[in-house]
């Protein structure tokens, strides 16, 4: 027997107290065909692993002209795949339309995607839509890394509803490169359970990595932090796939991902030492990822500086704005409570680089010349 099936709640209205951890949300970025439902549905089903069937109907796209979703027409395979698998069906919703369409269906579950969380207004209307109703809410964090509207977006859906709300870390948003598609940030879940202990909190990896690599990791760490469960996009044929092709694996990847995740023992309501350290030491990565993507934006900076005073002949190194970064970083790191010396032997470190950096690109430059002469 499947444990979607052994967890179904005897109640119509759903729940997740007392299930085992992880409660796993499987199932592809986007509905495409109704075999595609189903099949998909009955893969992951077999595990006994997967409690939740997810497929997006409504897609938000990032540009216009990409698959924007089926809409409600696939609305009834979801339903099929619930009927079929003993899977609990849930979907994006980010209009009051969406949530009428889904209320119609006898659908139990919902989640309110990373661009709608960002708009109080648009959660309102949502909230206001789910007035009185019972269904199962997941609110994604919101793109961008804002604690207090995560916040507000939980307490918006929570104060009109009668169903359970969780809170759903799907990453956030940065500009540039980064090793994630979202970095986790992981302090903003951590922060977000300090301020909400009862609202359970879900991590969807695949929307973090962006790609099948670190899913296992991310996952494991979102486990080690005694998150609930875990959203993951899975697909027939990820390379196929009309949406997010790039991050989704087959079920049968999904399954040996979860046979190797450890899951440790916690208790939701009084945090062991251990889950805190692992809560402070995520922290530090993720502190330490900023810090080396700044160190990277600061390099380009140098790097375009060399390209510049190499074009003008102008000299490497000024004495002048050395002394005026030493006496303002001085005062800036005296503002943050920062040892002084430290700070001196870490911009010195920096600055070095910076020179040697503005040095590589003034020579690139220089050799670059000639060969423009000779064409
Ligand atoms: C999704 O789950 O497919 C999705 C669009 O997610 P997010 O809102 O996290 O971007
Ligand atoms: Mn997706």
């Amino acid at each position: 027997m499947v444990q979607g099936n052994q967890m179904k709640p005897t109640s119509s209205v759903l729940s997740l107290h007392g299930r085992q951890r992880p409660v796993v949300i499987a199932g592809p970025c986007s509905a495409e065909s109704r075999t595609q439902v189903l099949e998909t549905a009955n893969l992951l089903a077999t595990s006994g692993k997967v409690s939740f069937f997810r497929a997006g109907l409504w897609k938000p796209r990032t540009r216009p002209n990409a698959f924007e979703g089926l809409g409600e027409r696939a609305l009834p395979w979801l339903m099929e795949a619930q009927k079929a698998t003993g899977l609990t069906a849930m979907t994006e919703v980010a209009t009051p339309e969406h949530v009428e369409a889904v209320l119609r269906s006898g659908m139990k579950a919902i989640w309110i995607g990373a661009r709608t969380t960002v708009s109080p207004f648009a959660v309102q209307a949502l909230a206001e839509a789910l007035q009185g109703t019972d269904l199962l809410v997941m609110v994604k964090n919101p793109m961008h890394a804002d604690l207090k509207l995560w916040m507000g977006a939980i307490e918006r859906v929570a104060r009109t509803t009668k169903g359970e709300v969780c809170a759903l870390h799907r990453g956030f948003s940065s500009y540039g490169t980064s090793e994630f598609r979202n970095a986790p940030m992981w302090e903003i879940p951590i922060a977000l359970r300090a301020e909400m202990p009862d609202i359970p909190m879900f991590c969807d990896p695949s929307h973090i990595t962006g790609n099948p690599d670190k899913l296992r990791d991310v996952s494991q760490r979102a486990m080690n932090l005694g998150m609930e469960g875990l959203m993951i996009e899975s697909h027939l044929e990820p390379s196929q796939a009309l949406s997010d092709a790039e991050q989704q694996v087959t079920p049968d990847n999904l399954h040996q991902m979860l046979d190797h995740l450890e899951i440790p023992v916690t208790h939701h309501v009084s945090h062991s030492d251990r889950e805190d350290l692992e809560g402070l030491r995520l922290q530090i990565d993720s502190v330490d990822e900023q810090l080396m993507q700044m160190l990277h934006k600061r390099m380009d900076l140098a790097r375009s500086i060399g390209a510049l005073k190499q074009k003008n002949k102008w000299s490497l190194l000024s004495v002048a704005r050395w002394r005026e970064i030493i006496r303002s970083r001085t005062e800036w790191a005296q503002h943050h409570g920062l040892n002084t010396e430290f700070l001196g032997k870490v911009l010195g470190s920096v600055h070095e680089e910076s020179i040697r950096v503005q040095g590589d690109e003034a020579d690139r430059k220089r050799s670059e010349k000639p060969k423009k002469n000779q064409s």
